[in-house]
């Protein structure tokens, strides 16, 4: 995706509509600094939020995600093209996350567990202790609230009974039993439980 291209799009199309930055963003209940964050080309419209954007700016999703207006002979093409490079960059995005799960998991494991030690082991007054113990807590549950975000949200969880891929909410991704990645959890399609696997692709 040429993001510079579509952030010029998007302010061309904002200021044809007479919007300002301000008055787009109030109507997508966004700040203002991420419709200028779209329009420098340093971020993408959210997913969840880019028909509203392309409804306000009376574009198509296709044409945004082009960075320009198509003529309807060519629209099936591009269409077609923009969907696959749009599922090819996520699951590209949601394999390096899943990677940086892994590697920040074990970091954080390691550093815990050489606080819990030096703590435990080392002569110390007991409220160094503390001191020491207070802070690796707290590091390791924001850490471990990070990274379960990102096991929901990377990929798909595959329902093993009718195999449909889906985004598990973030309480059962947290209360569900696990064996590495593979979580035991009630699929919202069939309403069977079973050890489901973690996907990239949805097909
Ligand atoms: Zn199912």
């Amino acid at each position: 995706m040429d993001q510079i291209k579509i952030g010029k799009f998007i302010a061309e199309c904002r200021k044809k509509s007479g919007l300002t930055q301000m008055e787009l963003s109030e109507k997508l209940n966004i700040t203002d600094r991420a419709v200028s964050k779209w329009e420098n080309g340093k971020a993408m419209p959210d997913s969840s939020i880019m028909l509203e954007l392309c409804s306000i700016l009376g574009i198509t999703v296709n044409e945004l995600l082009s960075g320009e207006v198509i003529e309807m002979k060519d629209y099936d093409k591009t269409a077609e093209e923009n969907l696959i490079r749009l599922k090819k960059e996520k699951e590209e995005s949601d394999k390096v996350l899943l990677n940086l799960e892994i590697w920040v998991g074990l970091a954080t494991v390691l550093l815990f567990l050489t606080m819990v030690f030096i703590a435990s082991y080392c002569d110390l007054s007991n409220n160094m202790r503390l001191l020491i113990m207070i802070p690796s807590f707290i590091f390791f549950f924001i850490i471990c609230f990070l990274l379960l975000r990102i096991e929901q949200k990377a990929g798909y969880y595959e329902c093993q009974k009718c195999h449909h891929k889906y985004v598990p909410s973030y309480s059962s991704i947290c209360w569900a039993m696990h064996m590495g990645r593979t979580r035991y959890m009630k699929c919202p399609e069939c309403g069977k439980r079973s050890w489901q696997k973690k996907v990239i692709s949805k097909d």
